[in-house]
């Protein structure tokens, strides 16, 4: 299947590994130039480097943080009129709401929403008037089923869902959408790092909590980031332009309701 997206443009937020880096892989594979970014330079350059043996133009490497002001510009900066735009970042730690301080708040919603919102606002009017953008969140199941223990996650992920709720139809006619992917539990270096405190927490082999974390899966699995990556570059196909401000779940059935 063609996606229709042979040199276009994109920048990927915190793509240096896991679903990011899977998103700016599948899209390179459809001849998309891409901007790859991530806080550890060495990482971001090694990712660069990998995506472009087969991508038709190596990436483009930015080590920033996209929660600050001039991480964001050096983003910008490498590609100011991206076709695309996936808006990632780490996730905020777990704990018990009463622990978090206003501070830690603000860190939470730089890190899962204002990161976002000033990304779609240095790009969006550019996309309306060139009459193509697609604009990728990724956010969490989180969204559908609020996890405990999460609520740092929990809150700045429904906040964006909201912001981008109110603003995909003020540009859906300009074929501009906006989609947010909610992944369910996908192995990556994230996964593997809750996995591992979870293991010492219950006294047992690393193999051993992986395994019963995969058993509590209905697919009996995680998700690989590569199957992520595939939904996000059918999201940003030329074809894709009335499929927007979706919240589209991929966590291989284990969400129990139907809407
Ligand atoms: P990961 O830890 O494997 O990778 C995170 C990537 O984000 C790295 O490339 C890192 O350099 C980059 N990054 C982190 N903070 C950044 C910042 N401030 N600026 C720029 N880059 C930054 O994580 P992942 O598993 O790929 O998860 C990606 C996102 O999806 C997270 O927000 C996570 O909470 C969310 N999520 C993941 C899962 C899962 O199962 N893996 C499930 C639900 C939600």
């Amino acid at each position: 299947m063609d996606l229709g997206l042979e040199g276009k443009t994109a920048i990927v937020c915190a793509s240096s590994r896991g679903l990011g880096k899977a998103c700016a892989s599948a899209l390179a594979r459809e001849g998309v130039r891409i901007v790859v970014n991530g806080t550890d330079k060495a990482r971001t350059e090694q990712t660069a480097a990998e995506i472009g043996t087969f991508a038709a133009e190596r990436p483009l490497a930015v080590a920033a943080d996209i929660t600050t002001p001039e991480g964001r510009h050096a983003l910008l900066a490498a590609c100011p009129k991206p076709d695309i735009l996936v808006n990632n970042a780490g996730g905020p730690p777990m704990g018990n709401f009463r622990q978090w301080t206003r501070s830690d708040w603000i860190k939470a919603l730089d890190l899962n929403l204002l990161g976002a919102v000033e990304m779609i606002r240095a790009i969006l009017d550019g996309m309306v008037e060139r009459r193509f953008g697609r604009i990728v969140n990724i956010t969490s199941v989180a969204v559908k089923a609020p996890i405990p223990d999460l609520d740092l996650s929990n809150a700045s992920r429904s906040a964006l869902t909201g912001f981008v709720g109110g603003l995909a139809r003020q540009v859906s006619r300009y074929n501009v959408t906006m989609n947010n992917i909610l992944p369910g539990s996908f192995d990556t270096d994230r996964l593997a790092s809750a996995a591992s405190r979870q293991a010492s927490a219950n006294a047992v082999a690393l193999e051993d909590q992986l395994r019963a974390m995969g058993e509590r899966e209905v697919s009996g699995r995680f998700g690989s980031p590569e199957e992520l990556g595939s939904l996000c570059a059918f999201l940003c196909a030329s074809g894709s332009g009335y499929l927007t401000r979706q919240n589209i779940l991929i966590d291989g059935g284990t969400y129990p309701g139907i809407v």
